[in-house]
């Protein structure tokens, strides 16, 4: 069921939460059932310590990570998890994502996965939920003769990087995935690249969220502004207004619709959609055990398997602005490639097609710290600088208003490392973000006059 903002007694009711847990304070025990989202009134409050924009899975992550239960928190969002977190197929895959030039993208996502067991396991004890998250592979294959000339490039290039991939022969392949299709030429084998399912993360987040009782604001923020006291006040679209001490903006591929956030943040951050596909078999034993990604006859293509039988392929990647339309001629590409690779694609029931927008930024690398521009408070020589604890030495610096956003392709398997450091941040405590983090500073947007890719020449997430 999806909640809708509604009006009580002439005060703006606009909260969910979630059945509560069991009170017992004993783990609940891992069911779908209590997982469920139920709709009870939160009325607005008007002050928090922290308000925390956008509830998609950064958002939420940091709500769960970053922030000490018992604070005031408020969590706003018109559709909390409903994003591109709904949408994301949920790979965790830092050696299958690994590109040239990119090396401290890659740094930071080998140390975020690295930290998906305990926050897996964190997240799974506290909400009684399950995420889907599954240690099985990845293996990257080839249709032809061609495209196995292109994955044994890529296969070199991880390879000389120390990353942990394998070469298999095509009957190495299908030994591991029998349902790979005779023809297939063989590829690579990623044994640490991981899945969760992002759905079952983000209704795992909302419900923490609610049996802390932090307020889950149905809202979409039309401003937020320094005021005199330090504080933040953010505007609603329902007219109302709230205040806080910190603000953390987890917009997506929205940040640039905030108004009043500086210019160099709203530039930095465009949407690039992606469509996806989901099928499903009523028998889960008929999907592959392993992610299987491939270039079929020169198209990418990955598959998903889920537990529950749903296997999700994808994706596209246009340059649309802000159009989540799906195309007619993308699910029949998808299914088409998805079958050359994967015969049982083209037998299962279809269930779902569907586009998200992901956060892209120039670089192709997250935004992670502090900004200035309305977070006018709390200046500081910690301020300049260019680690990712750092303003970008203006004047006015604050240390009051993070960004946490442009996570792009990889926003699942960033979350726990964002949100570990959006809590350094929120302690000013900028020792303890992780290193990997410093080079994803907004800063180095600030005065870097780096320019905006547009126009891939490809439509399709490269493997
Ligand atoms: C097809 C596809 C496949 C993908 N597959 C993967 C994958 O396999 N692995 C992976 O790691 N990543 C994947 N991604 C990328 C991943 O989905 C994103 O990086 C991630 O969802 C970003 O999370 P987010 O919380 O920043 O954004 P979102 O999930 O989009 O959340 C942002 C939230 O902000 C809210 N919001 C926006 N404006 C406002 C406002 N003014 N006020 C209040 N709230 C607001 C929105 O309602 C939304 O809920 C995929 C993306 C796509 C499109």
């Amino acid at each position: 069921m999806r909640p809708s903002p509604s009006l009580v007694s002439g005060k703006l009711i606009i909260g969910t939460a979630l059945a509560r847990s069991n009170g017992t304070g004993a783990p609940a025990v891992l069911t779908h059932h209590p997982c469920h989202r139920t709709i009870i009134s939160i009325a607005v409050k008007n002050e928090y310590s922290i308000a925390i924009v956008g509830g998609g899975i950064i958002g939420l992550s940091i709500a769960f990570t970053a922030v000490e239960p018992g604070s005031k928190v408020a969590i706003i969002d018109p559709a909390p998890g409903r994003g591109t977190t709904w949408v994301a197929a949920g790979m965790l895959a830092p050696v299958t994502e690994a590109y040239y030039g990119e090396e401290p993208e890659l740094d930071l996502s080998l140390a975020a996965a690295a930290r998906w067991p305990s926050f897996a396991e964190a997240l799974e004890h506290e909400s009684g939920c399950r995420i889907g998250y599954r240690q099985v592979g990845t293996m990257v294959v080839a249709a032809d003769n061609d495209d196995r000339t292109f994955i044994k490039e890529l296969y070199d290039f991880q390879a000389n990087m120390g990353l942990d991939v394998q070469w298999l022969n095509p009957s190495e392949a299908r030994e591991l995935v029998p349902q790979l299709a005779p023809s297939t030429r063989g590829g690579l084998l990623a044994r640490g690249d991981y899945q969760v399912d992002p759905r079952l993360v983000a209704d795992a987040l909302v419900k923490v969220a609610g049996d802390r009782t932090y307020d889950i604001i149905r809202a979409s923020a039309t401003s937020v502004e320094p005021v005199t006291t330090g504080d933040h006040s953010i505007k609603l679209d329902s007219g109302e207004y709230i205040k806080a001490e910190k603000v953390v903006l987890c917009t997506g591929a929205w940040t640039s619709q905030v108004p009043g956030i500086p210019e160099y943040i709203s530039t930095a951050i465009r949407p690039v959609k992606g469509e996806i596909v989901r099928v499903s078999a009523p028998e889960p034993s008929r999907l592959p055990s392993h992610t299987v990604r491939a270039i079929a006859k020169g198209h990418s293509v990955y598959m998903v398997p889920r537990l529950d039988g749903t296997l999700v392929i994808g994706a596209t990647m246009e340059e649309k602005g802000f159009d989540t339309s799906v195309r007619s001629g993308a699910v029949y590409e998808l299914l088409r490639d998805a079958r050359e690779i994967l015969p049982v694609a083209g037998e299962l029931s279809f269930d779902e097609a569907i586009a998200g927008l992901r956060p892209a930024t120039p670089d192709n690398g997250p935004l992670i710290g502090y900004i200035d521009g309305i977070g006018a408070v709390g200046t500081s020589s910690a301020d300049s600088g260019s680690g990712a604890g750092a303003g970008h030495g203006r004047p006015g610096t604050g240390k009051s208003l993070i960004v946490a956003a442009g996570h792009y392709r990889n926003g699942v398997l960033l979350a726990p490392i964002t949100a570990e450091a959006v809590k350094a941040l929120l302690l000013g405590d900028v020792g303890n973000i992780p290193p990997e983090v410093l080079p994803f500073s907004p800063a180095r947007f600030a005065d870097t006059g780096l320019t905006i890719q547009t126009g891939y020449s490809r439509n399709r997430e490269p493997v």
